[in-house]
């Protein structure tokens, strides 16, 4: 018997048609949600495949968002690592500060397709509702954002920046009181407000259709970098590295080069004050096989399924649960998963800062750790490429109370 050929890791046939990446993925949803997913997945898939679309989609790309970033070599980095040559993919450079924009965006244009007044979100960080805020004023769609009290708390200016923009905040008081808790609320309100509303999920995370479009809207981020890296150096990089909140920052740098086998793969995870039950969001490592709010994948759960809290410095990765891509992914073996503590996060933070004048978003920062890690350990003719998924300035007064930063006086 000859073996079956093994399939290439980005093909039509993943996620199946329904939604599911091997043991991951799915739909795991209530009734009133079915109808209003089948709807969007279908759209989507029309939308997909038109050209007016696609003209659309670029042109507020270019014009409104900022593409493309650029790629980004990290001179001073590189050389005080002594190891790797290190590129940035800058997407902290896009409008509203983060790579969240790209799928907003997107979702927003097939909001207007289906013909929504009304967008709604969940955010943790704040980014993905600033972002859907931004869209949504720019479109003039009605805006709903859903966010954890304790993240309105620690990201209030990005609290201001959605009301600013003519959103409503409304702060989640259940449970944690963060992004789990903020994407129930979202839920609800859809499966309420179906007719006029439609949900912008924020990650490669949910219910069938999300995490394949999510991941879809995010894919030009690694186009962009293979055809840049392609021109800058003749040839493919070594090693990707971006941090994993939900995974979808991370599956947009990864997806275009899944099929090519010298290009290794790593998603960082909040390690937060190390890997103890409670004290982190590394799915991966203390994670299980279970489904929270609409899809089967790793989750950090206790032995009765009920989900365990999570803890991280950096409110964007804060979150039980890591989307079905990447578990799938995992089980693979074709991209590993590592994870970075709070203390390592803030420092590959300030060292960024000091070394290439570039303020990283925290949850970037992540990426940013385990790059510090691996490059001196690399040959000075590979190349990494570190997903800088947003930029800093959210951060800058939480990470001047850790580090006891004095106002001038
Ligand atoms: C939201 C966010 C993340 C985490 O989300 P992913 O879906 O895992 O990308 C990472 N970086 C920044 C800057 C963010 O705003």
């Amino acid at each position: 018997m000859t073996a079956p050929t093994p399939q290439p890791f980005a093909s039509p046939e993943i996620p199946d048609a329904q939604g599911r990446f091997g043991l991951f993925g799915g739909r795991y949803v209530p009734e009133t949600l079915w109808f209003p997913l089948q709807q969007l997945e279908e759209e989507y898939f029309r939308a997909q495949q038109d050209p007016e679309f696609q003209k659309e989609l670029s042109y507020y790309l270019r014009e409104f968002v900022g593409r493309p970033t650029r790629l980004y070599l990290a001179e001073r980095l590189t050389k005080e690592l002594g190891g790797a040559k290190i590129y940035l993919k800058r997407e902290d450079l896009l409008h509203t500060g983060a790579h969240k924009i790209n799928n907003a965006l997107g979702q927003a244009l097939i909001a207007k397709r289906m013909g929504k007044t009304r967008v709604i979100g969940e955010t943790g960080a704040g980014q993905h509702g600033v972002a859907t805020a931004t869209v949504a004023a720019m479109f003039g769609l009605q805006c709903v954002i859903y966010m954890g009290a304790v993240d309105c708390e620690r990201q209030a200016l990005n609290v201001y920046r959605m009301k600013m923009l003519g959103a409503e905040v409304v702060p989640v008081k259940a449970g944690q009181r963060t992004l789990k808790e903020a994407v129930n609320e979202a839920m609800r309100d859809w499966v309420t407000h179906v007719r006029s509303t439609h949900y912008i999920l924020g990650t490669a995370y949910g219910a069938h259709p999300y995490p394949l479009m999510v991941r879809n809207f995010h894919r030009i981020i690694g186009d962009e970098a293979r055809q840049q890296i392609l021109e800058k150096e003749g040839r493919l990089p070594d090693l990707l590295l971006a941090c994993v909140g939900g995974g979808s920052n991370a599956i947009g740098l990864f997806y275009p080069f899944l099929n090519d086998p010298s290009v290794r793969m790593c998603g960082v995870e909040a390690g937060g004050l190390g890997i103890l039950p409670e004290q982190h969001a590394a799915r991966f490592h203390g994670g299980s096989l279970g489904v929270l709010q609409g899809t089967r994948s790793y989750i950090l759960q206790d032995t009765f399924g009920q989900i365990q809290s999570t803890h991280s410095v950096s409110a964007g990765l804060d979150y039980a649960a890591v989307g079905p891509e990447h578990a799938w992914l995992h089980d693979q073996g074709r991209v590993e998963y590592a994870y970075a503590t709070d203390d390592k996060a803030l420092e590959a933070f300030m060292r960024l800062a000091r070394l290439e004048g570039i303020i990283p978003a925290l949850e970037s920062a992540h990426a940013v750790a385990e790059c510090i890690e691996r490059a001196p350990k690399m040959s000075k003719d590979e190349i990494i490429i570190v997903n800088l998924s947003g930029r800093g300035d959210k951060d800058v007064a939480q990470v001047a109370s850790k580090i006891g930063l004095q106002m001038p006086t």
